[in-house]
């Protein structure tokens, strides 16, 4: 097979053997020469160029310089034994430092030789010293091979203390290129993508990136398997979304009627949005398909997903089917249930709520009405996925917050049919930027709100220290005094749990007495409360009996208060910028302009200070977004974690936009075009598919 040379165990390369191999695999995960090819310099160094002594600046960089060493001498005792020797051009001189290797370096030294030493100067006192510097004799056999662009690689101290730093890295680097037998790297990509996107060879591109001679063949290197690596992600993930339309046949839901029509006609309490209008179309479209919908819906906080969700649930209705509506925690789900029964008002629709808390008799009831399908929407929590819940014919199903929901809980819910499978729908305001929507759930279909109900305020945010509480305290009074409530939200972060606890209980305490009883009353809510508890607090909170409330971030999903108008948030710097914004977006549901107040101290660092001003600048939560996948990077983004494709050596999916996108337009231009991939053209990329994704039968998909 042509690959095998890149599979040959890391052992065989000359120089490496079994004992360091071990350590490459447990180091660096290096178990062949392909991942040994792939582990790419982080940098280059110009060693071509020699500075003087009297050049030095404290700026950092590596520098290389050419003299003698005298002077060496060995200082201290024990460990704290150091080798110091002095070295000097004909523009000066500079200290050099050991701790290590003291006697080798003793005996080699020999003042009367040129030398070539390389390394980082660091500011000591009034001289710059360089520490363990690299050392070599300036002969002229090492003049002559001097390189403009020395790869550096990432090692680790125990690679280090086995001889494999960066420089003999890069040395076995160049040994598998030019002295290995049998050297070859096949192309992966088809020719005529070679072509269309001006692409260099797969061998070009490593050869270039680990011994480049000048910046061009850096950028057509890296250009190369960047495009790589995004490219096969794409192809992966419309094939599995192919696989997975192909294996579940959807029920055809072809007909409009009176569920839909009656209500859209009679009991829709406003205007749908444009952006409302734009998805429910989208989702009707894919619903009347023969194939099983599984589309994410967009929207942010606010958007009006809710009716989305049910209008289309109506179609299910209205194709003789039943559907159902899973929030990830009890009061949300309850929430669900009352406005949506609010709004179907007298239809003839039956809807009912399923969570951990109903009752054996009300449970009995539910669970027989849904088996004999009398039971048109079922709402709940994760208790809609336990085996005794079983639907006469559910056509939809709709998951809200999905990023609450492990992927398996979600196909738990429509794996257990075994015939054909509900449409699913997943709801999240989390707005995720596209480039990782495309990546992350590319085998998902995506509809997005992007446009806000008519009439609502932006949401003012504010930045105030610790230290001015009590101004924050007058503002809310004279809020409540205007009949508004407020929120205060502190962190609970489970690491922390106790501290945290303590913290909130502290700040209750602080609190109650800044507004006392009888004129004020505060709930508080946190998750180490019974439900009952909690549900009591929820409830005193929506009924306005209670003006403040004092929780965790268990009120972060989906609850509405639309009288509550201020969102203070307590320790604002330990929230992530998401998870501030879903927080705001309990505010500002009302008519009323709302307010939000993010709480710090005076100490924060750099980026949590970043993530406060973004806040307050903008409302936009697909900015916020964006924002958050450059702050941190995908590997935390939601979701990212689970759907294990992000892998990637040199793309980065915040900076690389553009190239994400081009990639998927390239992998669904072929995937269109020959769908097989059997054309003579692209079977190398089917091959380097199969053997890269073994499991999964690539060749069945034709
Ligand atoms: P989210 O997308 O965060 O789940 P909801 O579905 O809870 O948002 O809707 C937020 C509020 O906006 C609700 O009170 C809802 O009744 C209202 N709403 C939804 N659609 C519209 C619309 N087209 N015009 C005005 N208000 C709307
Ligand atoms: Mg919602």
């Amino acid at each position: 097979m042509a690959s095998s040379f890149l599979s040959t165990p890391i052992e065989f390369l000359k120089g490496v053997g079994p004992i360091r191999a071990d350590l490459l695999k447990k180091e660096l995960r290096i178990f062949t020469f392909g991942d040994f090819i792939q582990h790419y310099p982080f940098r280059y160094v110009d060693k071509s160029k020699f500075y003087k002594t009297n050049e030095i600046t404290s700026d950092g960089a590596y520098i290389q310089l050419k003299g003698h060493i005298v002077d060496v001498q060995v200082e201290g005792v024990k460990q704290k034994k150091r080798l110091r020797a002095w070295f000097k051009d004909d523009a000066g001189g500079i200290e050099l430092v050991w701790f290590q290797s003291l006697k080798w370096v003793y005996d080699t030294l020999k003042p009367d030789m040129e030398y070539i030493v390389f390394g980082k100067p660091t500011r000591y006192k009034n001289t710059f010293t360089i520490v363990h510097p690299e050392v070599d004799l300036a002969t002229d056999g090492y003049l002559n091979n001097l390189v403009k662009f020395m790869p550096v690689y990432n090692t680790t101290e125990l690679l280090k203390a086995r001889g494999l730093d960066s420089r003999s890295l890069g040395k076995a680097m160049r040994t598998l290129f030019t002295e290995q037998k049998l050297f070859s790297v096949p192309e992966n990509l088809p020719q005529p993508i070679l072509q269309k996107y001006q692409i260099i060879s797969r061998e070009q591109a490593f050869r270039r990136i680990h011994f480049p001679i000048g910046n061009e063949e850096i950028s057509a290197a890296t250009k190369r398997l960047k495009f790589e690596e995004l490219f096969l992600l794409q192809v992966r993930l419309s094939l599995l979304k192919l696989n997975r339309t192909k294996a579940n046949r959807g029920y055809v839901f072809d007909k409009v009627g009176d569920f839909f029509n009656v209500f859209f006609n009679a009991k829709l309490p406003f205007a749908l949005t444009n952006a409302q209008k734009k998805v429910v179309k989208e989702i009707r479209n894919d619903m009347r398909m023969d194939k099983q919908m599984n589309r994410l819906l967009q929207g942010d906080v606010g958007s009006g997903k809710t009716l989305v969700a049910l209008l289309c649930m109506l179609i299910a209705l209205d194709n003789g089917c039943q559907a159902a509506l899973m929030a990830p925690t009890e009061i949300l789900a309850r929430q669900h249930y009352i406005s949506l029964t609010e709004l179907l008002g007298d239809m003839p629709v039956k809807v009912m709520l399923l969570t951990g808390s109903t009752k054996q008799a009300a449970r009995k009831k539910i669970l027989a009405a849904l088996e004999e399908g009398t039971l048109n929407i079922l709402i709940g929590t994760h208790a809609l996925i336990e085996d005794e819940v079983r639907f006469k014919k559910l056509g939809l199903a709709v998951i809200d917050e999905q990023h609450r929901f492990g992927v398996e809980q979600r196909g738990k819910l429509w794996n257990k049919y075994p015939g054909t499978k509900p449409h699913v729908l997943v709801m999240t305001a989390t707005p995720i930027p596209r480039t990782l929507a495309m990546t992350v759930y590319g085998d998902l279909d995506l509809s997005i709100i992007d446009e806000m109900p008519a009439g609502r305020k932006a949401i003012a945010t504010y930045h105030r220290y610790d230290t001015t509480r009590y101004k924050v305290f007058e503002f809310m009074k004279n809020e409540i005094a205007n009949g508004r409530q407020v929120y205060i939200v502190y962190p609970l972060i489970e690491e922390s749990a106790k501290m945290d606890l303590r913290n909130l209980m502290d700040g209750y305490d602080m609190i109650e007495k800044a507004f006392p009883r009888p004129h004020y009353r505060i709930s508080i809510v946190h998750g180490k409360l019974s439900i009952k508890e909690k549900d009591l607090g929820m409830d005193l909170f929506v009924k306005n009996v209670t003006q403040i409330m004092v929780a965790t971030t268990v009120i972060e999903v989906g609850v509405n208060v639309p009288n509550a108008s201020i969102m203070i948030i307590e320790n604002a710097e330990r929230f992530g910028l998401s998870q501030l914004h879903q927080l705001r977006g309990r505010v500002g549901r009302g008519a009323e302009q709302s307010y939000c107040i993010l709480m710090t101290s005076h100490k924060l660092t750099k980026e949590g200070k970043l993530r406060i001003e973004t806040l307050c600048r903008t409302n936009d939560g697909f900015e916020i977004a964006d924002m958050d996948l450059k702050l941190r990077g995908p590997g935390d983004m939601q979701g990212t974690r689970q759907s294990g494709v992000l892998d990637l050596k040199l793309s980065d999916i915040a900076r690389d936009q553009e190239l994400v996108k081009l990639t998927r337009y390239a992998a669904q231009q072929l995937l269109t075009d020959d769908p097989g991939m059997q054309k003579p053209e692209n079977r190398p990329l089917l091959e380097y598919l199969s053997q890269f994704d073994k499991g999964t039968s690539w060749s069945k998909i034709a």
